[in-house]
């Protein structure tokens, strides 16, 4: 029986360290907010994106599919995807929407890929994490950017024309730490031998193609192209979930699995660069889906709240149920502005937008999970039934406990939210850490924490007395956004007072900022709705269609946000930070355990975390093999 790996925090971290993305090549909106510095100028005006009939064609053409095809109420009745509809998306190049033309795709642009999503996820969120899976994280991304052309040319057509892939990365001792990596990969004659056992793969059951994530003994994680059907892999299990019930996820084991050396993706040992690389715009596919709950949870508040009368009027004239609608119109408006920014960022390639897919990742699965709640309180007794039971009652139905529980994975997967708050952190301290982080750093010598004492007192001299005046102080600052202007001055002051609140932390606990999560969550929540703000405010000078419209959306989003804004400042000093840490330790060192009593004793049978046995499989592969789509099958 394997053991766990005994990885030290400090060991992770360096892991984590070396994975990212060191330089910064191109500006971003991001990094430049937690600097202090509203660089509107980068956003602003909203990017035109680049015109495409040929996707517009393709849009309308898996609408009409999947309203007359896609039946998302069977598929969460019966737990699976049926065949057909592999097929038909297969037909229609669905499985190649981010492939690249030359090789079988069809090459879209960020923005008409989401929207392709947030189309899918409104019919079947099963199906539309079926697509992002194997697109965002699964074979065609990693390739698009790090593949050799004799890779792309192996394995993107067949992918594109409906080969499904999936992403290996997580073990029963590896989730959000990748140190802990216990699948091995072997040098041996023409390539490597894989071992190991892989846990919750989305796609895992049927995918043909894998990206398995393994470490190679001396050369660290690296990434590999994998046959889904090679001898030594089998599917064990088809793992169940709260929601997303028609997903294909699976425990995978490799067991003396042959991989040719020439499946290595990007070079030895830089597996988890890759990985992270390719969230950088692979993030942008769960806020899409995000986005498409948000709009049907607008939708069915808006029907039902409007009919449904009680005590004397329609329940949407209570203002109880008044301010949650307020909430949903105005946080889907911010969610689709600030998804559509970064996907036009992300296309037109002249900025980084690492910082923002990571913000609006946070930002779209936190808030849609908040409004799905939202429609469930207003739709009552209705909100909780599931929609099966509402039609057999001969009512209209609307799956809003499904939305829910289909949404709540968000928060988890690609990076919880937990973790986006340290990754985004990094990334917004990353020019003090550049310029001064030797000086805290235990294991710098005397000459360099020297050397960063000079280079810091530079940048601080010329860096701290910019934080003091800006634009957003000045009466007609941003004049050009006419009633929205005070909330772009509140922005551009509001991203100062932020710089320096960061400021003041870093100065304060110095190398402890680290473990100051919750100091840093809230740093990293209010860039998240400065973002949005900007979004919105800028989505809304450029509105053509719904002007007027937009300008009411965007002023009552950032009326609501700057509420939550000031909620963030105000708890970044009057917190129980502290005492909950405290508190904590006592629950755990029993002091508490009175409060357990009372209930019938839970059973303590079996490891929280299970040991995996290396070796062959000992029970039957349960892979679901999709008959191949030929184009004869439409
Ligand atoms: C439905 C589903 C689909 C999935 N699909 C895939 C897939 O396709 N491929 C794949 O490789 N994986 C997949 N995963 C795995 C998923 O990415 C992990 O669940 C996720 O990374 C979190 O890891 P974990 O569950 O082991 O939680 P843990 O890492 O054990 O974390 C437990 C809790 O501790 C918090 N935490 C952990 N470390 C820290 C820290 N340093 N600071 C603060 N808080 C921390 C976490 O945020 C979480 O709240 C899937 C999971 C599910 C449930």
């Amino acid at each position: 029986m394997t053991e766990p790996a005994d990885v030290t925090e400090k060991q992770a971290r360096k892991v984590a360290e070396e994975a990212r993305q060191a330089e910064w090549r191109k500006p971003s909106f991001g990094k430049e907010l937690f600097l202090g510095r509203l660089r509107l100028d980068l956003i602003d005006p909203w990017p035109a994106a680049e015109p495409r009939p040929d996707a517009e064609e393709f849009l309308a053409k898996l609408e009409a599919y999947l309203v007359a095809e896609v039946d998302g109420a069977r598929i969460e009745r019966e737990a699976r995807i049926p065949d057909e509809v592999f097929h038909g998306l297969a037909a229609l190049g669905a499985f190649g929407m981010k492939i690249d033309r030359e090789y079988g795709g069809l090459g879209l642009s960020n923005l008409h890929y989401c929207r392709a999503l947030t189309l899918i996820g409104s019919a079947s969120p099963a199906v539309g994490a079926l697509l992002s899976a194997h697109q965002s994280i699964g074979v065609p991304q990693p390739l698009k950017t790090f593949g050799t052309p004799e890779q792309k040319r192996a394995f993107l057509p067949r992918l594109a024309a409906g080969e499904v892939s999936a992403f290996l990365l997580t073990e029963p001792d590896v989730g959000s730490d990748p140190a802990r990596l216990g699948t091995v990969a072997e040098p041996v004659e023409g390539g490597y031998r894989l071992d190991g056992v892989k846990l919750w793969a989305t796609n895992g059951t049927v995918a043909t193609l894998l990206v398995v994530m393994a470490r190679v003994p001396g050369k660290g994680i690296t990434a590999f192209v994998v046959e889904g059907d090679s001898p030594g892999i089998t599917v064990e299990r088809r793992n169940e979930f709260l929601g997303l019930r028609g997903l294909e996820n699976s425990v995978t084991r490799f067991h003396d699995v042959f991989v040719p050396q020439e499946n290595v993706i990007g070079g030895l040992g830089k597996g988890l660069k890759i990985a992270l690389t390719t969230l950088n715009t692979g993030r942008l596919s769960l806020p899409a889906m995000c986005v498409g709950a948000s709009k049907w949870s607008l939708a069915v508040a808006r029907e039902w709240s409007a009919e449904r009368v009680q005590w004397g009027r329609p329940v949407s004239q209570h203002e109880a149920v008044a301010k949650k609608m307020a909430f949903i119109a105005a946080t889907t408006y911010a969610m689709e502005s600030t998804l559509d920014l970064c996907c036009i960022l992300a296309d037109d390639d002249r900025n980084d937008i690492r910082i923002e897919a990571a913000l609006i990742k946070l930002f779209a699965s936190e808030t849609a999970w908040l409004v799905a709640d939202e429609l469930i309180q207003i739709r009552g007794g209705r909100g909780y039934e599931t929609a099966a039971s509402q039609a057999a009652r001969g009512e209209r139905a609307a799956e809003a406990e499904q939305v829910l529980r289909d949404l709540r994975i968000n928060r988890i997967f690609e990076g919880s939210t937990e973790i986006m708050h340290l990754l985004i952190a990094r990334e917004a301290v990353d020019a003090h850490l550049t310029v001064a982080g030797d000086i805290i750093d235990p294991e710098a010598g005397v000459g360099r924490k020297a050397r960063a004492g000079a280079r810091a007192g530079a940048f601080y001299a010329r860096w701290l007395p910019s934080l003091a005046v800006g634009r957003g102080q000045m009466p007609n600052g941003y004049a050009e956004f006419g009633p929205l202007a005070p909330h772009l001055r509140y922005v551009e002051r509001t991203s100062r007072k932020l710089a320096r609140s960061t400021f003041y932390g870093m100065s304060r606990w110095q190398g402890g900022l680290e473990h100051k999560q919750a100091f840093l969550g809230r740093i990293v929540d209010i860039g998240a709705e400065l973002f949005a703000m900007s979004a919105v405010c800028v989505r809304a000078r450029a509105e053509r269609e719904h002007r007027a419209a937009g300008h009411e959306l965007a002023d009552l989003f950032c009326q609501q946000s700057r509420l939550r804004v000031e909620a963030l400042f105000a708890a970044l000093w009057e917190n129980t930070d502290s005492l909950d840490v405290e508190a904590t330790r006592r629950v755990l060192g029993g002091r508490y355990a009175f409060l357990e009593q009372g209930i019938i004793p839970r059973s303590t049978e079996g490891a929280w975390v299970s040991a995996w046995q290396p070796g062959p499989a000992t029970v039957e592969d349960v892979r679901r093999r999709i008959p191949p789509f030929t184009a004869g099958d439409r």
